[in-house]
């Protein structure tokens, strides 16, 4: 007869809520297996007592075969006595002591719950709030810690009997589903007009009617408010761009499933994995030329964005309407989404003819997230719903708390401690009261939910950054003492693109994005770092040039365009722009209002302004991506561009804009012409990392900032780079723009401690 023994395992990781122990239940049961299971503050605790090769086999499986919600970080066993226990047990929680446990994210509803909402006879059939443990919402709805329905949004909605016992039974799919509930005890929907009065009919069905009608509709999701409108609706989604003052910025599509998805764009494997998963993103996707969608959705875009129902509501909406909707955030122009009922009626009236709303609130605001498909991984642009709170795994403990306060734009702020650093969701613009409010409440709640007190304070250098006063409040408002660290923009975000790939550095970092505050006080952007998480050197850049008008600038491309070429300026560009032609052109050779930069992405506006794309900007980088958008992938060519040496090498990015303006003079199709600059950008940083490796030896480079969400570019660049040997690191856990600078501060942070002690 084989020897009994008896072992205790340790889980730690995304364990709890996500219907672990129920699962180790079975599993025990499986192997015929007697003892106990239970969580702790760390994670799930269990002893597990039966023949020894059963035990072993059991181990085996259980990372394995998980529920999907869980993500194990770390198994640990040791042996113990046995005890002759019989049966197995779950045994209750024991809440005190220091919280390290993890709350998920808002997951996409699951293949079983799908199956009851199409199942007539299932008490939850049609029911847009169906949920279980391997689905439903999570980060939206939790108010407090730990994560039991009293602290969740769920609060109000209390069990009926047969939602109760499925809740206490662990051997039933939603034992311990927090936000379980059924049509007989859970939230209602409504469709309310404009002045809330409620319509008739069945909302679900009735708001479907709306949409299939040509109507604007505001549909409350998981982190926010959408609005919504039929995507092959040419006159209704013209109304909705027109009436959100959205004059650019490509509308999100969802469609019902995969097949539709691949009517609307060309889409490969991992492209169908991404879209699919849990998480449910936003992909970013290369249109069909037959898409059936209407030309206001996406303008200008050779791509699209495309998602997949993450919510049962979703899901019915689309049933009803039997076509792909538009489904974008539910503001106006700049503003954060709107969350809560009666701001969303106040803002979206005059947007959405008609509201589909219900009474589950939503506690946290969470925007889509969106990602781009590079090289078999995701490549984040946006970092948000589905994925946040999700902390991201650090190769080295922190020694201290730390909070990274994030950039200007697109911020996110990440609070560290031990190995784990839990980023936020996407927050926005810091330029308006309400992100800013946004923000401050969005620490606080993280700081409460993760029981992490912040010692460090990490912040830009740009003392007019908003996060950046928000660092020097917090130091001067705490109790304890705080320590403040000031991190260079572009060493943040080299360092984030180590701690995305767990590396330590040294690197050459490339580090290329619209502007960031120099150590120097100008303002840098198109950066060679040697670079290592504790420190830097700059080693390259490209040539600065006069910004003319300062912000100005920003929002009007052709200024970079005469900063560039003055006098040599095509015609038509200086026709265009011929009423403030000259004063810029005099800013430029006096500067005077011209601030210098070195800055890639200003660079790129230029070359979009003398191609005719675009003069001036709606959002930011939006003439970037047009200049993406329009180059002829089939197109081979690329432009030289000069290096010389100085105090650091000097890119001079001036020789790419006059071979752009000779190839247009000669009648180069702007397609082919934009593809050439992109190549010869891309060539132009191999060029540089090559000279750069000779005299530091480095053969690793990271490639960050917010440029490099440019895939033509990314794709040339990489590929460049290992042709040469180098070793290279791009992002996929964070978006190498500015929304995933706070990781990058943080890391920064923790490297300093380290070399501190
Ligand atoms: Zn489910
Ligand atoms: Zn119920
Ligand atoms: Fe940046």
């Amino acid at each position: 007869m084989q020897q009994c023994i008896r072992v205790e395992v340790r889980v730690e990781g995304v364990v709890q809520g996500v219907g672990f122990r129920p699962y180790v239940h079975g599993l025990a049961r499986r192997f015929g297996l007697s003892g106990r299971v239970g969580n702790d503050t760390a994670g799930v605790i269990m002893e597990i007592e039966g023949a020894e090769q059963a035990v072993s086999e059991f181990l085996a499986a259980l990372t394995v075969q998980a529920p999907p919600l869980a993500v194990i970080e770390q198994v640990r066993t040791s042996p113990l006595v046995p005890t002759g226990e019989q049966g197995f047990h779950i045994v209750s929680s024991n809440a005190a002591g220091r919280r390290d446990t993890l709350i998920s994210a808002d997951s996409a509803t699951c293949a079983d719950c799908l199956r009851e909402l199409a199942e007539p006879t299932d008490r939850r059939f049609d029911y847009p709030f169906i949920n279980c443990t391997n689905c439903g919402p999570r980060f939206t709805i939790v108010r407090d810690v730990p994560y039991d329905r009293p602290f969740t949004t769920m609060a109000p909605f209390t069990m009926c009997h047969a939602c109760a016992s499925e809740y206490h039974d662990p051997t039933d799919r939603r034992f311990h589903a927090q936000p379980v509930c059924c049509p007989a005890c859970g939230p209602r929907l409504r469709l309310l007009d404009a002045s809330g009065t409620d319509l008739p009919g069945e909302p679900l069905a009735a708001a479907a009617a709306l949409l299939t009608d040509g109507a604007v509709l505001a549909v409350k999701g998981l982190g926010g408010f959408h609005v919504a409108a039929l995507a092959s609706d040419a006159a209704a989604t013209a109304m909705l761009r027109a009436r959100k003052h959205r004059e650019d910025k490509p509308f999100a599509v969802m469609v019902a499933d995969l097949d539709t998805a691949h009517e609307l764009c060309m889409i490969d494997p991992m492209g169908e994995r991404v879209l699919a998963g849990r998480r449910r993103p936003v992909v970013l996707l290369p249109r069909r030329p037959d898409a059936p969608v209407a030309p206001a959705v996406a303008p200008g875009n050779r791509s699209l964005g495309l998602m997949l129902p993450y919510t049962p509501l979703h899901h019915l909406l689309l049933r009803g309407t039997a076509r792909p909707i538009v489904l974008t955030s539910g503001n106006v122009s700049d503003e954060p989404i709107a969350y809560q009922d009666d701001d969303a009626r106040r803002r979206l009236t005059g947007i959405a003819d008609a509201f589909l709303t219900h009474d589950r609130a939503i506690h946290m605001r969470t925007d889509d997230s969106v990602v781009r498909v590079f090289r078999c991984a995701e490549l984040p642009v946006r970092r948000s719903r589905g994925y946040a709170p999700e902390p991201l795994t650090l190769a080295r403990p922190v020694l201290r708390p730390i909070l990274g306060c994030g950039a200007e734009l697109k911020n996110t702020f990440c609070l560290a401690r031990g190995r784990h650093a839990f980023m936020s969701h996407h927050i926005g613009d810091l330029e308006n009261y309400e992100t800013l409010r946004s923000y401050t409440e969005g620490v606080e709640h993280f700081r409460r939910l993760f029981d992490v007190q912040p010692e460090v304070v990490a912040h830009d250098l740009h003392p007019e950054y908003l996060s950046t006063k928000y660092a020097h409040d917090l130091a001067d408002a705490e109790l304890v003492s705080v320590d403040l660290v000031g991190v260079q923009h572009h060493h943040a975000h080299i360092a984030s693109c180590l701690a995305d790939n767990g590396d330590a550095g040294p690197v050459l970092g490339v580090a290329f994005d619209g502007l960031g505050y120099g150590t120097d006080g100008t303002l840098w952007g198109g950066e060679f770092l040697l670079a290592e998480l504790a420190g830097f050197q700059r080693l390259a850049h490209l040539v600065p040039v006069p910004m003319p008008g300062g912000t100005a600038a920003i929002r009007q491309p052709w200024r970079m365009a005469a900063a560039y070429l003055g006098t040599e300026a095509p015609e038509e560009l200086a026709g265009r722009n011929a009423e403030h032609w000259d004063s810029v052109l005099a800013m430029v050779s006096r500067q005077v209002n011209a601030p210098l930069t070195s800055s890639a992405g200003r660079l790129f506006d230029a070359v979009a302004a003398i191609l005719g794309i675009r003069d001036s900007i709606n959002y930011e980088g939006q003439a970037a991506v047009e200049l993406e958008q329009r180059a002829d992938p089939t197109e081979q060519g690329s432009y030289p561009a000069a290096v010389t040496r100085g105090p650091a090498l000097q890119l001079h990015g001036v020789d790419l804009v006059r071979a752009v303006v000779a190839d247009l003079q000669a009648g180069v199709a702007p397609e082919v012409i934009a593809t050439r600059f992109h190549h010869g950008v891309a060539d132009a940083i191999v060029r540089v990392c090559l000279m750069l490796r000779e005299t530091t030896g480095v053969s690793v480079a990271a490639l960050s900032g917010g440029v490099f969400q440019n895939v033509l570019l990314l794709e040339r660049t990489v590929a460049g780079l290992e042709q040469s040997g180098f070793r290279v690191l791009t992002h996929s856990r964070v978006p190498p723009n500015d929304g995933g600078i706070s990781l990058g501060q943080v890391a920064v942070a923790a490297a300093s401690l380290r070399s501190e002690t």
